[in-house]
């Protein structure tokens, strides 16, 4: 077919108007990304790091952890979470988290890793040694404290209310009166 130059103006113009409108000369044929969280189980959480407490929703598939985001009905974060409340799912899924006991001898430098056997037996032996150096059941005035000055404890960013719950009674039965908890520091 001859085409003079008004008529390739004409065609161009009708290509690009139905090109705008959506419509192909060929087929295309349309379909959704399944999204990554299809018919994962929700369950509410809250964030570990700090005294905020932001409300989190944990995603997981056959037990396993495959996402977590901030929860939109949560009346302190409104679905919003910081930089560290953001990488929570870090600490299910992370190459880099340290997951054997490591341990540095007083006098070093060098960090090497050690058994859990070892490591809680070392742990044991401890605070026991200290407990019973220190432990002490009345104070100058005569009243009964049964309290230990010898040890203190920094509690783990990553425990849950629950396990804090339990954490503080474990301490408490031994006597510990400094006890605190990563989200308050
Ligand atoms: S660390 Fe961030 S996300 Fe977590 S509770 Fe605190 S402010 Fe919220």
């Amino acid at each position: 077919m001859k085409v003079n130059r008004r008529g390739f103006l004409k065609l161009s113009g009708g290509a690009v108007g139905v090109s705008v409108l959506g419509i192909g000369v060929g087929t295309v044929e349309a379909h959704a990304e399944p999204l990554a969280i299809q018919y994962a189980k929700e369950t509410t959480s809250i964030c570990p790091y700090c005294a905020v407490g932001c409300g989190l929703i944990v995603h997981t598939r056959a037990g396993e952890v495959i996402n977590t985001e901030g929860d939109p009905e949560h009346p302190i974060n409104r679905g919003t979470l910081c930089p560290k409340g953001s990488s929570v799912y870090q600490l299910r899924h992370n190459e880099k988290r340290i997951t054997e006991p490591m341990y540095r001898a007083q006098g070093t430098k060098e960090w090497k890793k050690v058994s859990w056997d070892w490591a809680l037996d070392e742990i044991a032996r401890k605070v026991k040694e200290t407990r019973d150096a220190t432990f002490m059941e009345n104070n100058a005035k005569g009243q009964r404290v049964n309290r230990t000055d010898g040890i203190a404890s920094v509690g783990s960013a990553a425990l849950d209310n629950e396990e804090c719950y339990l954490y503080q009674k474990f301490l408490r039965s031994l006597g510990l009166v400094y006890i605190e908890h990563q989200a308050r520091i």
